[in-house]
């Protein structure tokens, strides 16, 4: 096969992902796994996985068997969890993989406990967020009966927020521990961490703090950017003042104008609503996005780039926290919308 270099890529930082999960691992006062769903975020799942192995992390989680499947085999010592549980048709998957369930509902653990042979489970319980999970009077009335639990989960739907629903998630799950036998408990994704550890019991979930997503204020200056998209530059066009680029001539041009044309666009992930707020860097210098952002080219005002040419590298603006902000995307979106045409590299 030749070989063709991509136009544009994504750098992630190994060392950042490491730093933000150790930081996690503390924070949380507890053992740290990882959410490694929507091939890790967008930044690549089997990568992620085996960077965090590496540094001994234990337990993963995605979200349906064809991840799960992807991610085979596992590296020594590793333990995935498929977080929507067994469906009718995941029955065969479930006992051919070394991956276990998270039971999501008591159809799913009367399915278990049929056909699951015996085998070990993960269990979800509902502690008010009413998305997946057995509920808490189900548990506690003997729906898990009979099956043998490694991790009993619950999750929290409010914690990047300074809502009273967090406190009684962790009242209910407290209690529901101490009624329901399980070898581990675990609460906090990446926002309950940062509440304490209140929230770690024996394993945390972090997904976004990761990838460099910063939850809450408690973790401001604690994470790192992991994920930093690269497009190189397609061609340099002098805009004359007047004239304006793109579609629908959102720019006009101040003055004559040196613009850097290059190679993404919302089929990317970098989607419109970045117009008026995106930007790029090169060199230490700063290169506003203007005009709208096309399916697969965006353009800048080079006016404070000297030097910039066709080919060179252009690093996005997308330290996430700010990009979500000026951008109205969640964090997570900026993450799990970034597409298949990137190149990822790891540093
Ligand atoms: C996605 C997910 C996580 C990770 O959440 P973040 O907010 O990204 O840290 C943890 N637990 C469950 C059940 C999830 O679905």
């Amino acid at each position: 096969m030749i070989d063709i270099a991509s136009p544009l890529r994504l750098r992630l930082d190994s060392a950042a992902l490491l730093h933000n999960w150790r930081w996690l691992a503390k924070a949380g006062g507890a053992e740290a796994g990882a959410a490694i769903k929507a091939d890790g975020y967008g930044l690549g799942a089997r990568e992620v996985m085996s960077h965090l192995a590496d540094a001994g992390c234990r337990f993963f989680f995605v979200a349906n068997w064809v991840e799960a499947a992807a991610l085979m085999p596992l590296p020594a010592g590793v333990s995935l969890s498929v977080l929507h549980g067994v469906g009718d048709a995941d029955m065969i998957a479930a006992r051919t993989l070394p991956v276990r369930p998270v039971l999501i509902s008591v159809e799913q653990v009367a399915r278990w406990r049929a056909a699951g042979e015996g085998r070990a489970c993960d269990v979800m319980i509902d502690t008010g967020m009413n998305r997946l999970g057995v509920r808490v009077e189900e548990a506690r009335g003997g729906a898990l009966n009979g099956i043998m639990v490694e991790t009993l989960l619950s999750h929290l739907a409010s914690a990047d927020e300074d809502s009273p629903q967090t406190e009684r998630q962790l009242e209910a799950f407290a209690a529901i521990r101490d009624a329901i036998p399980a070898r581990r408990y675990s609460l906090a994704n990446s926002a309950g961490i940062c509440l304490g550890s209140d929230y770690g019991f024996d394993l945390t979930r972090p997904g976004l703090a990761l990838y460099g997503g910063v939850p809450r204020a408690e973790a401001e200056g604690h994470i790192r950017q992991v994920a930093s998209p690269e497009a190189r530059v397609l061609q340099m066009r002098v805009v004359p003042a007047g004239e304006t680029v793109g579609y629908g001539a959102t720019w006009t041009a101040p003055r004559d104008c040196p613009v850097a044309v290059a190679n993404m666009g919302y089929a990317d992930g970098y989607l419109r609503c970045h117009a008026g707020a995106g930007g790029a860097r090169w060199q230490g210098h700063a290169l506003p996005l203007i005009g709208r952002v096309s399916m697969d080219l965006i353009a800048f005002d080079a006016s404070g780039a000297p030097g910039l040419a066709e080919g060179d590298w252009l690093t996005l603006d997308y330290d996430l926290p700010t990009t979500a902000a000026r951008s109205g995307l969640s964090q997570y979106e900026l993450l799990t919308g970034l597409g298949s045409r990137f190149e990822r590299y790891w540093t």
